[in-house]
């Protein structure tokens, strides 16, 4: 792999063509949500620190993005919690700085920005997608199982200062789990929520991959939607059973595409042929062969056998 820390580009449902930055090794964060499609968190820990170096990321940006590369966002996701890498910051700033062309987006669990120098890290970016999926502790705990200190009301708070300081935009995702946030009461008190952060979007997601919890059921699309209409008309579903757009990828160079991805989330053959524009008997063949170096995982679900990367 000739990048360690930059993946992709993938075609993303929400964000068009992104490059991922992951900043984090595989699973670092203070929250180990039962829905999670990288697995289970190994590295449950609140602490910030330079979990891989700046240098590199630097080093690695300057030569992908040197040969200006069309790109919709530039994205710091991965597997774990982008924000408990201490320099986040700084890198956002590199960035802007040095390729002010390309726009940044923030996928994080929101859980910091009670903080005000979590927010002034975040200020760079244009648009944060951090996550709300219960208000309730007895219902954080269970969904989110978060590190000790984390609380539902003080990432509530930290999210409406993100959102009277912040010049972007807010997307804020909310992942709907039968049986646990989907009680009247529960998504009245996101509602509540809702309306103090007052959020630029509101996006309904749902189990599309396997999550670290055997049995989680996934929200029926009718559920979504009797949701989103009761969360206004700010709301839609990112759920969606099929991403129909097929990336521009490098079909040449799909491997590592395929092999990046596998090595953060679940995904049906279905799924790589999408996100690499490459066809699905290219991607099997590739899979036979990788099989013969690496353990590769498989779950069976509704939608198809996940195949995973293991490490
Ligand atoms: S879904 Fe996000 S916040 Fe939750 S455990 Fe996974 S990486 Fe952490």
């Amino acid at each position: 792999m000739r990048f360690k820390h930059l993946f992709g580009p993938v075609k993303s449902r929400r964000l068009g063509i992104s490059l991922g930055i992951d900043l984090v090794p595989h699973k670092t964060c203070n929250l180990n949500c039962v829905y999670c499609e990288c697995g289970k968190t190994t590295n449950f820990t609140g602490c910030r620190k330079e979990y891989v170096s700046v240098k590199e990321v630097f080093s690695e940006l300057d030569e992908y993005l040197g040969q200006h590369p069309v790109l919709d966002y530039i994205t710091f996701s991965g597997a774990g919690e982008p924000m408990l890498h201490s320099k986040i910051g700084k890198i956002s700033g590199y960035i802007k700085k040095k390729f002010p062309e390309y726009k940044l987006a923030l996928i994080t669990n929101g859980t910091l920005f009670s903080y005000r120098r979590m927010r002034q890290e975040a200020a760079k970016m244009d648009i944060i997608l951090p996550s709300l999926d219960a208000v309730s502790m007895p219902v954080f705990k269970k969904i989110n199982r978060p590190c000790p200190g984390i609380l539902p009301d003080k990432i509530i708070s930290g999210l409406i200062r993100l959102r009277q300081e912040f010049k972007g935009g807010i997307w804020l995702e909310i992942f709907i789990i039968p049986g646990l946030n989907d009680t009247p009461s529960e998504l009245g008190l996101i509602k509540n929520s809702i309306l103090k952060i007052n959020p630029d979007k509101i996006q309904l997601n749902a189990l599309d991959r396997p999550g670290t919890v055997r049995g989680l059921i996934k929200a029926s699309s009718y559920k979504l939607k009797s949701i989103a209409k009761y969360f206004g008309e700010k709301s839609e579903i990112i759920a969606a059973p099929e991403i129909k757009l097929r990336a521009k990828a490098d079909r040449n160079n799909f491997e590592k595409l395929v092999f990046g991805t596998l090595c953060r989330r679940p995904s049906t053959i279905r799924d790589l042929s999408v996100i690499s524009g490459v066809e699905e008997v290219k991607i099997k063949k590739y899979l036979i062969s990788l099989r013969k170096t690496v353990k590769i995982d498989v779950t069976r679900m509704k939608r198809g056998n996940f195949y995973k990367i293991v490490k």
